[in-house]
């Protein structure tokens, strides 16, 4: 089989369209895809300082190299890289290797913050804080990943506000963005779906805009992507990801592709349709936590109030009122 572009051997084939390509075509029309979603969605101006959110798995390196690239033709932005650690003993170790490996590479600024830093505690020892009072209270504690998930998105708003970064990166793909809508639903938290855009201007007096160039990239792209290019990045799994119910939303909707191929991007397409209309609702309600000034519909946010469960917000060092 000969790549449809360039007539040299093929070595995949598209999967939005069946049509055979060698490597360097599909790392072009992966590139060119990443293009027209930032073009589409407006999602960066020629002199953004991009914060992107690096974990060191697959779509966080391929985000890196992908945005570096563009970036290179606007030389008045600029591209930073913040990682945050949760504190995850024998996991984020390897990531954070991964993420020196990269940025060392690209000689790019890298600001690392950790939980232990801004929440005094480390997820593990939030973790088992939490399981300690639900074993008092004859309860199951909540999942790692729901305090992992709220926790880090405070963490790398804060850092990205701290930075002076003007628009902040996330390298969720197709498969993550259509996971999390049915996780949403599934869970009945409209309130999410309605934050689940493109471009999340966060049109709030404390937030840096998010854009999430990659959701139009398939798990499967990236896997190839960081292939072909011969990206490093951590590829085991978090010992608590088999606490979320992602995976098993992850196999049923690949399930559900091999009856319906364009499952994804028809939910994609739900997604950015409903979304918009859940968030005028939110806007009405925004407020601002009395603790921390992060932006909620509540009086407190969602981090302050788990920790504030847990008797540990007192030692939480972030604060977004300074930068009102
Ligand atoms: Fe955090 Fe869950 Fe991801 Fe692990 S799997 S890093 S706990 S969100
Ligand atoms: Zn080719
Ligand atoms: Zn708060």
């Amino acid at each position: 089989m000969k790549c449809y572009r360039c007539g040299k051997p093929a070595d995949t084939i598209l999967s939005d369209s069946n049509l055979p390509v060698c490597k360097l075509c599909f790392s072009n029309y992966i590139e060119r895809k990443v293009i027209k979603t930032i073009r589409h969605y407006k999602m960066l101006k020629y002199n953004d300082t991009i914060g992107i959110a690096y974990s060191g798995g697959k779509d966080s390196v391929v985000l890196l190299h992908i945005l570096y690239k563009i970036e290179q033709s606007f030389p008045q932005s600029k591209v930073i890289v913040i990682t945050i650690d949760e504190g995850i003993r024998g996991y984020r170790e390897e990531a954070l290797k991964a993420v020196r490996k990269n940025v060392d590479l690209l000689d790019v600024e890298w600001h690392l913050f950790s939980f232990k830093e801004l929440y005094g505690n480390t997820l593990d020892e939030i973790l088992s804080k939490a399981a300690e009072l639900a074993m008092k209270n004859n309860k199951k504690r909540l999942s790692a990943c729901t305090y992992c998930g709220i926790l880090r998105r405070k963490a790398l708003d804060y850092a990205a506000k701290e930075l002076g970064v003007t628009k902040l990166a996330a390298g969720h793909n197709l498969d993550d963005e259509t996971q999390t809508l049915l996780i949403n639903l599934l869970k009945g938290d409209v309130d999410r779906i309605g934050r689940l855009m493109p471009i999340h201007d966060q049109t709030t007096r404390v937030l840096v805009p998010r854009i999430k160039p990659l959701r139009k990239v398939s798990e499967r792209e990236v896997v190839l992507y960081a292939y072909y290019n011969g990206l490093e990045y951590q590829s085991r799994s978090c010992p608590y990801a088999a606490e979320s119910i992602r995976s098993d939303v992850r196999l049923f909707l690949n399930e559900i592709e091999k009856k319906i191929p364009s499952v994804k991007h028809n939910l994609l397409h739900a997604l950015d349709t409903l979304s918009p209309l859940l968030r005028k609702q939110q806007e009405k309600e925004l407020k601002y936590c009395k603790h921390c000034g992060y932006p909620t519909s509540q009086d407190l946010c969602k981090s302050c109030i788990l920790l504030s469960k847990l008797n540990l917000l007192d030692k939480q060092r972030i604060n977004f009122f300074q930068k009102i």
